[in-house]
């Protein structure tokens, strides 16, 4: 007998029920055991005194007189009945089971578990208690059902389980981690989430879950870890220490002690023979570009290749010119391929890169389809890697030798959801911005006020500055993007006048016109820069003084955050002008966040208490796994200590060998067994 039996060894589960079993996740009597309630119904009896008005209660009184049934539109049906409970009379009412009529007669003692309307003194009726039935428990657990399986059914399975099966449950959570957050056992656990006598009981359960639910998926990622870290597994890049020393030293600007850090960090793991699988974090401008070129350098020294992935051909063109440029005197051949090279200009560049004639390969995701292949690609990088999907970055990391992967992103996160969220990678940040940056003033207007920002526009052009002109966005339509977006230029033509030159920027364009107008910008030869959200991520151009963002409420926090940070990327100050007449209130707190903060970390989570981790890691893509009880952001706290405890147990113990860690072992094989890697 062992938890991994089918539950086709319950009594009662044939080949159909198992069917339904399964595709509620459940094919194991584990899988049963550990399948949880979402609620409970508390069905004590309640004091209608202290019940409050749309609360579930449960009453118990007698039938004063015989049940009414009455229909109302087609097909609906209400059963009424009279009820005197304690001292009051309470009228009841089922919707839609016309046959509980015959359940009732007068002077029946009966409980009903319901919806209180305290105003009506009624119960909405949601299930009839049986009064002399001792086995009614005083909490009902309510489980997520598919058609093919109902309540009873599975209750009365779950009962069934635990008491066949109590006995092998083990404990995955070692006993003094247990004593040391006071959780419950494994059986405790299982025993208290289906069938608690009390709401703490149920809590108790719960919490305990939640770590235990946790702490399996830190446990996984820790084992990953320690197993891929196995020296077999990845390049050594044994670069040229010297040379990358003197490239250093020639930039223009000296890197600050945050970026100094983490091309060490990032530099060692490239020697190492180890698979490096490293997140570079730091907010808009802190000066991620320079870290991958230096790596990159590093790597080519040592005659391996490298990839840099950009979500956006503007990104794409935009670093091409600016490491051609950095590379200039060196012996390192650049090149850049997007969706919109010429057949034959790929064909060439897809035979350079196979002979290894370029060094340096920039581009979209065109990088990663399938006829791209490497002589000797050693160093992935992937810049924006939010904006990529899971799958997306392992095609890259998969490209012949298995190179090392450096993903970057300016899109803070709250350290424990890193953690979640790429808990199989080293974590680098970049947490200083370089000397001399200002903070970028962020002012929001009205509407009515453009006046101000047409003021503003004129102010920083006479100053040297320039600025960028976002247009709205406007829902899922690009085509309508494009319209506003050119009616915006042509106003801002007519209001500025000749002396200000505008350019038009927008997704839809040929990838030379849009190089064409972004090298203009770049060369200060136009002041003002309308466009669509194609420059919201990775945009660099130092001189840019002002940001204006109109309609700037339909925009998401995290967007606006990067947007804004476009500006203040040089040694002048810079401001953020938001134009909004929001009509929510989630609208308005975005536009107060904006203007009292410029912090990438604060923007972000106050992004998560306004939209719930849902939103932000809603889908699969994030590489933000589901978890089935616990809440990332809830839950922070538990999650962090399950964190540091799976942390801890594989410092001492990497192969979970000692006894107290069997059932751990065993559960993570099982897991791995199921389900092969994460996600
Ligand atoms: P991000 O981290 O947002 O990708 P970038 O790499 O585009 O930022 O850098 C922003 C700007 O800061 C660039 O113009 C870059 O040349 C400049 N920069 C980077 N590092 C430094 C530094 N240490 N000192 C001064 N300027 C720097
Ligand atoms: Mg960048």
């Amino acid at each position: 007998m062992s938890l991994t039996d089918s539950v086709t060894e319950l009594p009662g589960v044939g080949a159909k029920r198992a069917e339904g079993l399964q595709a509620l996740g459940i094919s194991t009597v584990s899988d049963l055991l550990f399948y949880f309630p979402f609620r409970y119904d508390d069905l004590k009896e309640r004091d209608l005194e202290t019940a409050i008005d749309g609360e579930k209660i449960t009453i118990k009184g007698t039938v004063v007189a015989p049940p009414v049934v009455s229909r109302f539109g087609p097909r609906k049906t209400r059963v009424n009945i009279r009820m005197r409970v304690q001292r009051a009379v309470v009228m009841v009412t089922f919707f839609n089971q016309p046959w509980l009529k015959d359940k009732f007669h007068e002077d029946q003692e009966v409980a009903v578990y319901g919806k209180w309307d305290a105003s009506r003194s009624s119960l909405a009726g949601m299930r009839v208690l049986a009064t002399q039935d001792a086995d009614t428990p005083a909490m009902a657990a309510i489980y997520p059902l598919s058609k093919s399986v109902h309540q009873a059914f599975l209750v009365g399975l779950i009962k069934e389980a635990f008491a066949r099966y109590a006995g092998e449950i083990t404990d995955v959570v070692p006993e003094d981690v247990r004593t040391r957050f006071k959780l419950l056992s494994d059986r405790t656990l299982v025993q208290w989430m289906h069938f608690p006598k009390t709401p703490q009981e149920a809590a108790a359960a719960r919490r305990s879950a939640i770590f235990r639910e946790f702490f399996l998926f830190e446990a996984r990622l820790q084992s990953l870890k320690y197993h891929s870290a196995e020296p077999v597994n990845g390049l050594v890049i044994p670069f040229d220490n010297a040379r990358v020393r003197q490239f250093i030293a020639q930039l223009p600007f000296e890197l600050t002690k945050a970026q100094k850090r983490v091309v060490n960090e990032i530099c060692a793991d490239m020697r190492r023979p180890l698979h490096m699988n490293r997140l570079l974090q730091g907010d808009v401008g802190s000066g991620k570009t320079i870290v991958a070129a230096i790596c990159m350098y590093a790597a080519v020294t040592a005659n391996f290749q490298c990839a840099l992935m950009v979500p956006t051909e503007v990104l794409a063109e935009q670093h091409y010119a600016k490491l051609s440029n950095l590379f200039r005197d060196l012996p390192v051949r650049v090149a850049l391929l997007t969706s919109s090279a010429t057949p034959a200009a790929r064909r060439n560049i897809l035979a350079d890169l196979r002979g290894g004639d370029i060094d340096i390969i920039i581009g979209t995701h065109a990088l990663i389809q399938k006829d791209v292949d490497f002589s000797a690609l050693g160093l992935a990088i992937i810049d924006e890697q939010h904006r990529f999907g899971v799958g997306q970055r392992d095609l890259l990391r998969d490209k012949g030798l298995k190179p090392d992967v450096l993903a970057m992103t300016a899109t803070p996160i709250p350290r424990t959801l890193a953690i979640t969220a790429y808990g199989e990678m080293d974590v680098s940040t970049i947490d200083e911005l370089p000397a001399g940056r200002h903070q970028v003033q962020t002012q929001w207007l009205h509407k009515n006020q453009m006046g101000h920002a047409l003021t503003a526009i004129r102010a920083a052009v006479a100053d040297g500055g320039q600025c960028f002109v976002v247009t709205p966005l406007i829902a899922e339509s690009e085509k309508m993007d494009l319209q506003n977006a050119e009616a915006v230029y042509a106003d801002l033509q007519d209001q500025l006048g000749a002396q200000i030159p505008v350019a038009l920027l927008h997704g839809q364009m040929k990838q030379e016109e849009k190089a064409a107008i972004m090298r203009d910008f770049a060369a200060n030869t136009t002041k003002v820069l309308v466009s669509t959200t194609v420059i919201e991520v990775g945009v660099d151009v130092p001189n840019a003084t002002l940001m204006l963002i109109l309609d700037a409420d339909r925009f998401g926090l995290a967007q606006l955050h990067q947007l804004r940070g476009r500006v203040g990327r040089g040694k002048k100050a810079a401001r953020c002008i938001l134009v909004a007449d929001p009509s929510t209130e989630q609208g308005i707190s975005r536009m107060e966040v904006m203007t009292e903060t410029t912090d990438g970390f604060v923007v972000a989570q106050k992004d998560l208490e306004l939209r719930g981790q849902g939103d932000i890691f809603g889908n699969k893509q994030s590489g933000m796994p589901d978890f089935r009880l616990g809440d990332p952001v809830t839950d922070f706290n538990v999650l962090d200590a399950a964190q540091r405890t799976a942390g801890e147990i594989f410092t001492v113990d990497p192969e979970l060998n000692a006894p107290e860690h069997q059932p751990l072992r065993a559960e993570l094989a099982h897991l791995v067994a199921i389900n092969g890697t994460l996600n």
